[in-house]
């Protein structure tokens, strides 16, 4: 095996941080990418929700996203068929409970790693480019 297809079936594990090998990430149950972290890792946070949403879910009835504000009814069905509206997020630092979300914000979030600096540069970046579109 060449070095190129050595490196291209190795993946970084966004939690962990490791690189493994492909075959050590599972595939999202809705879709054909495999999960941004590792089947350990995967395993570990599974089990962290697990106690989490016995201890605080599921929520009310009419609780709407902290992020987008959207209700259940606007959000459901859009982590895929199989899961409910809303997702349990969780400090994975501190393994505490943060609250309700829907699966975009918290798709969105991941994206960002929960890093407050990158979120706060993502919103003067946009602000910017409106700016941007003022002047014009
Ligand atoms: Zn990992
Ligand atoms: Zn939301």
């Amino acid at each position: 095996m060449s070095e190129v297809e050595m490196s291209r079936s190795m993946k970084k594990c966004n939690k962990c941080l490791q690189e493994l090998d492909e075959s050590e990430f599972s595939f999202h149950s809705a879709s054909n990418y495999r999960r941004p972290e590792c089947k350990k890792c995967n395993n570990k946070l599974g089990k962290e929700r697990k106690a989490l949403h016995k201890k605080y879910g599921p929520p009310p009835k009419d609780h709407t996203c902290p992020i987008c504000l959207r209700t259940e009814g606007q959000v459901q069905g859009l982590g895929g068929k199989k899961l409910g509206p809303w997702t349990l997020d969780h400090d994975h630092i501190t393994k505490d409970f943060r609250g309700w979300l829907c699966h975009p914000c918290n798709r969105g979030l991941g994206a960002y790693q929960d890093d407050v600096r990158k979120l706060e540069r993502a919103k003067l970046y946009l602000r910017k480019k409106k700016w941007w579109q003022l002047w014009k």
